[in-house]
């Protein structure tokens, strides 16, 4: 016999109605990578198909609890731009629903309570490796009568198991096409531990038809939970949602995308200067695509085009060279009182301050290569402090060579006499020295640039002299020859 979910044919085709679909993380203290592009997933697909998105914290495993955990990964999904439509779903709080659904587990047979101890299922475990056997649970208590399990469970401390009929379980993924798997092979799943928390397996599925979801779009992880979700939805008597499992991240070098590879918390990239729009609309890049492979989406575009139907079933490379390319596309096309507004977090955490009109010169003299948020301090603290640091190197080999003294000595007074100090007329006035004294350009220009901003490469250099302007600009050539070169 086998249990199969009636096929869609089209399923990949099919218009989605009344769409409910909902985001379920385990509260782990941060909001993985892999995560936030199930979260945009069912977002998308929410929002597409004008549904709700609804999001249910999966916290019932005690021993992973994290205090705060659920109000970070509330406050970060907010700062992605991904709120929910009601209040989240706190499993914690609803033991007495779980218990009750597991009694009638009970009752109907579906389920059985399991006493034996960690010690036997140990036993159990190394007996089976050592003899070569799938390790699965030996059905001890299984065939306990219902009056002697009953009086036990007074006695004795127990989980409850849900019986696994040994069939084939076939069922339809929106992205995997058919899935089959054999009953025969999956182990009586613990639903309720021992302290009255259910598991994974039985809360998901409960909540799942209590929120009416339409449509489970999670990470392939879960791909092999599912037949046990569908047993359960049939022990119930409830019709599953729709399955879409989208293909795992991965490392560059082929791995599964993890901490020990560099960063995989969306708080991280948060604290290093991507934009949520510019990690979205990356993170959106990865298992879908539209047909003309288009990059970059307008806000609202990802919505408009996005379609579980153009989700890949081949897994993705989180490239972080690409998201830096993309979040500097975004960064360049910003607004610049935008691009300041989300920049003065950092320039006030590196313990610069400025005047806001100042700052906005300042960044769009850097704006086309800038590409995090965190370099902005960085680019234009030249501007803004009155001690600059030099380069060693830069000093060594442009500032003491020999000539350098007498030009800026000149300089400086060329550019005493300029009236209206502008990006043009100290140009117009650099050059007209340089070919007074037959000097090329460059000879000028690049020690000029190293003493008024102490870097040897930045935004252009008449702008940056005209925004510093004449007084901190005559102050730092001056310093460079008392204080460097001499
Ligand atoms: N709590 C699971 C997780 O952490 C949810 C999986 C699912 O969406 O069913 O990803």
């Amino acid at each position: 016999m086998s249990l199969t979910i009636p096929k869609h044919k089209n399923l990949r085709t099919q218009e989605h109605k009344n769409v409910v679909v909902r985001f379920a993380p385990s509260p782990t203290g941060y909001l993985h990578i892999g995560g936030l592009r199930t979260a945009l997933y069912n977002y998308l697909f929410a929002k597409h198909n004008k549904g709700k998105f609804l999001l249910r914290i999966e916290d019932t495993d005690r021993t992973r609890y994290v205090e705060g955990a659920v109000e970070k990964l509330v406050e970060t999904l907010k700062w992605c731009g991904l709120e929910c439509d009601e209040n989240p779903v706190i499993q914690s709080e609803r033991l007495d629903i779980y218990k009750e659904h597991v009694e009638q587990l009970l009752k109907n047979d579906h389920a059985y309570r399991c006493f034996c101890t960690p010690e036997r299922l140990d036993e159990m475990r190394k007996t089976q490796s050592a003899k070569k056997q799938p390790l699965k649970y030996d059905s001890h208590c299984k065939n306990i009568s219902k009056e002697e399990s009953e009086k036990l469970s007074k006695e004795k401390s127990f989980t409850v198991r849900m019986k696994i009929p040994p069939e084939e379980i076939i069922f339809n993924d929106i992205i995997r096409d058919e899935v089959k798997f054999h009953g025969s092979l999956i182990d009586d799943q613990i639903i309720l531990k021992s302290d009255g928390y259910p598991t994974y397996h039985l809360a998901n599925v409960v909540d799942d038809h209590l929120m009416g979801i339409t449509h489970v779009i999670r990470g392939e992880e879960w791909l092999s939970s599912t037949p046990k979700h569908i047993i359960l939805y049939r022990y119930f008597g409830w019709e599953p949602p729709k399955f879409a499992h989208l293909p795992l991240l991965l490392n560059p070098d082929k791995s599964k995308l993890s901490k020990r590879q560099g960063d995989v918390a969306v708080e991280d990239y948060r604290e290093k200067g991507y934009l949520p729009s510019a990690l979205l609309n990356y993170i959106a890049l990865l298992g879908w695509s539209t047909e003309d492979s288009q990059q970059i989406f307008e806000s609202n575009e990802l919505i408009e085009k996005f379609t579980l139907e153009r989700c890949g079933k081949s897994a993705s490379i989180f490239d972080t060279q690409k998201l830096l390319w993309m979040n500097g596309e975004y960064l360049r096309k910003m607004p610049i009182d935008e691009l300041t507004d989300r920049a003065i977090p950092f320039i006030n955490k590196a313990g610069l301050k400025a005047d806001i009109e100042f700052l906005k010169k300042c960044i769009s003299l850097e704006q086309e290569k800038i590409k995090l948020l965190s370099d902005v301090p960085k680019r234009i603290d030249f501007f803004l402090k009155n001690d600059i640091i030099y380069d060693d190197k830069a000093v060594a080999k442009v500032l003491r060579k020999d000539g350098v003294e007498k030009i800026l000595t000149d300089i400086s007074k060329v550019y005493e006499k300029i009236g209206n100090f502008t990006a043009d007329n100290i140009e117009a006035e650099t050059r007209k020295y340089a070919e007074a004294n037959g000097l090329k350009t460059s000879k000028i220009f690049h020690p000029v640039r190293i003493t008024v901003s102490g870097r040897t490469e930045g935004p252009s250099l008449f702008h940056m002299i005209e925004l510093l302007g004449k007084e901190k600009t005559i102050t730092r050539i001056k310093n460079v020859i008392n204080k460097l070169i001499c």
